[in-house]
């Protein structure tokens, strides 16, 4: 959808949005820790992604930021407000969930001005909202229509609307796009996050496709097992993952067998600086992101293409190494139609410091 569309009106910005702290929130179902000691800032207007597998809590912050789920330990805070045993009602906060969640008997227009009936607003105030609302987020002319009427996208359009007509302090989305088709997906995320730097609401967006966090988000929180492994912005969280589980749980990352030497590291037959602190001397695994590996026709050379996948100004190689190693590199597509299956290659990592991973563990 490329459609210019009128700036958001003033009044729907009454409520700029406000800084929320998690602090050691801890949370237990039975014998499963759903969340364990979670600390988390985010600041007024931010809007912060939280990444990872499915069962690592995200839900859980999520219900309790917006009250739904009050902790067994820990509190929440927005701005300087302790709202650790504030009931949702009171919290002002708007949230989206995975889909479905329209109520069916209502039309589009009374879906959106719902949280403004639940405050008592009078019904013109109501219906200019709700047309404000539909206008945002492009489906003006649906107002009478009920939801089954409505696209999947479409519907999450008007759960959109109707979490933001009350201006919400803090917006929560749970996973909004993930019953979506991939292309409406794509749409949608990019609509969210205009109309989120539009408003400037302080926004919460939960998923487990990390694609999606990293498009439209300021910062990533990646959670593992109820507590967060890193938080930073999407091109720091790419280039310099903190930590194994982050670097494999964000974008594609080879993990090539390498000896770690005092302040370098050998892999791939080529020497490289340490990024970050350096594990002490050892086997180790270097990790690599498939860009940062060339690969070369060489009939002398140790690897072998696999498989060459074709994607656009770039193209995907799988390449077999000596002792079971297969790597992943994206090269160029111009002037590597040659690297067909079967071809003998030389991959050489790019020259600039690499991650390493201590092979102690394995
Ligand atoms: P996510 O949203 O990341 O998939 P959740 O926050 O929904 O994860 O769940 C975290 C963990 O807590 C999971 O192990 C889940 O099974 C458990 N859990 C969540 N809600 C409940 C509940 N109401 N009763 C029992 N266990 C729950
Ligand atoms: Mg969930």
């Amino acid at each position: 959808m490329t459609a210019v569309r009128p700036a958001a009106p003033a009044d729907l910005r009454e409520a700029p949005g406000v800084a929320v702290r998690l602090e050691g929130l801890t949370r237990r179902y039975g014998s499963v820790l759903a969340l364990d000691g979670l600390d988390l800032e985010i600041a007024g207007g931010e809007f912060l992604a939280l990444l990872g597998p499915s069962g690592c809590g995200k839900t859980t912050a999520l219900r309790a930021i917006a009250g739904f789920e009050v902790p067994d330990a820990g509190r929440v805070w927005f701005d300087r407000r302790d709202v650790t045993g504030t009931p949702p009602s009171k919290r002002d906060v708007g949230m989206v969930f995975q889909a479905y969640s329209l109520f069916p008997n209502m039309t589009v227009a009374e879906n959106v001005a719902y949280g403004l009936r639940v405050r008592r607003r009078d019904k013109a105030e109501r219906a200019g909202r709700a047309a404000e609302l539909l206008e945002l987020v492009g489906l003006a002319d649906r107002g009478g229509r009920y939801p089954h009427q409505l696209s999947g996208g479409q519907q999450q359009r008007v759960a959109l609307a109707r979490a933001l007509a009350v201006a919400p302090q803090v917006l929560l989305l749970d996973e909004p796009l993930s019953a979506l088709d991939a292309q409406v997906r794509v749409q949608l995320r990019e609509e969210i996050r205009r109309i989120q730097l539009e408003l400037g609401t302080t926004t919460v967006f939960v998923t487990h496709d990390q694609a999606e966090a990293l498009s439209v988000a300021d910062r990533v929180g990646v959670m593992r097992e109820g507590r967060l492994e890193q938080v930073a912005s999407p091109d720091d969280l790419y280039e310099r993952p903190a930590t194994a589980f982050v670097a494999g749980f964000v974008g594609t990352m080879n993990r090539i067998p390498a000896v770690l030497g005092d302040g370098d590291v050998e892999f791939l037959g080529v020497r490289r600086e340490v990024l970050g602190a350096t594990p002490p001397p050892g086997p180790a695994y270097a990790l690599v992101r498939p860009e940062a590996l060339s690969v070369e026709a060489d009939p002398r050379g140790a690897g072998r293409v696999v498989t060459r996948t074709f994607s656009g100004a770039t193209t995907r190689l799988a390449v077999a190494l000596p002792d079971g190693v297969e790597v992943r590199a994206d090269v160029p597509s111009a002037g590597s139609q040659g690297l067909t299956p079967g071809t003998s290659v030389t991959v050489t990592p790019a020259e600039r410091p690499a991650l390493v991973e201590s092979s102690a563990a394995d």
